[in-house]
């Protein structure tokens, strides 16, 4: 860890006024959830090809097979990075948090203001009645995350996720563009920023601050601060407690 970039990035969260975290697949790695783009997929299909509308409407049982294999992880709890975000938002030094991760881990560590783009595997509406169902619910329970979870009414269950083909959710764009916009610092972390239009968001940035925090070494024209290395090495419970907690 870079001792000297860790308190420069101290330094900086110290002192915003809006600060707005945006985080990607590195930020659930250290909660054992894999960035399934890395994986091999089904068959000949690649990830991108199966996690599709199509793919879904053609093939939903291999989708599901996949889906529930590669990308759904119910144990997983929230690692270092989540637990010092929620406690930023609850110290009142953090605006919101806008995640491309599906896993509703924020929001388990005690994060309130969480945008997610992607959508959410807790969160899932039958197709036909659109009828909602958590995925601890019966239909999931039934057939025990294998095959297909059918409603009540014979529809297709389909999960509350943004799937390739498909747009974002028109007021998770709005909330994750005010956000940023008015946000005098964004850190943004776990992400190479490739999926678009998720990557395009820090366009609206205007503030002071731009962080980046990244295992692989990315360059963004304009950061007052790149860190290469694991999120959750640099936002953690101990920083906070050493750093941030007497503000
Ligand atoms: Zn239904």
């Amino acid at each position: 860890m870079d001792i000297e970039k860790l308190e420069k990035l101290m330094k900086i969260i110290k002192n915003s006024k809006h600060l707005v975290f945006f985080g990607g697949a590195g930020v659930s790695t250290a909660s054992n959830i894999p960035d399934f783009r890395g994986e091999h997929g089904l068959y000949n299909y690649t990830p991108e090809d199966i996690i599709s509308h199509s793919f879904f409407k053609e093939h939903t049982k291999e989708f599901y097979e996949f889906y529930f294999d590669k990308m759904v992880y119910l144990d997983a709890l929230p690692n270092e990075c989540h637990k010092f975000l929620a406690l930023l938002e609850e110290n009142k030094m953090l605006d919101a948090v806008i995640t491309q991760n599906i896993d509703g881990l924020h929001q388990k560590a005690g994060s309130k203001n969480v945008i997610e783009l992607h959508g959410s595997v807790l969160r899932n509406y039958c197709m036909k009645c659109n009828r909602f169902y958590d995925i601890y619910s019966k239909p999931f329970k039934d057939i025990n995350y294998k095959g297909i979870p059918k409603c009540d009414c014979g529809g297709i269950i389909k999960p509350d996720v943004v799937l390739y083909e498909e747009a974002l959710n028109e007021n998770d764009i709005t909330k994750a563009i005010n956000a940023i916009s008015k946000a005098d610092t964004l850190i943004i972390g776990g992400t190479s920023l490739v999926v678009y239009p998720a990557a395009s968001f820090i366009r609206f940035f205007r503030g002071e601050n731009l962080v980046l925090i990244n295992l692989s070494e990315i360059n963004i024209d304009g950061l007052s601060l790149n860190i290469n290395g694991k999120v959750e090495e640099y936002l953690n419970t101990d920083n906070f407690n050493k750093y941030l907690k007497e503000k």
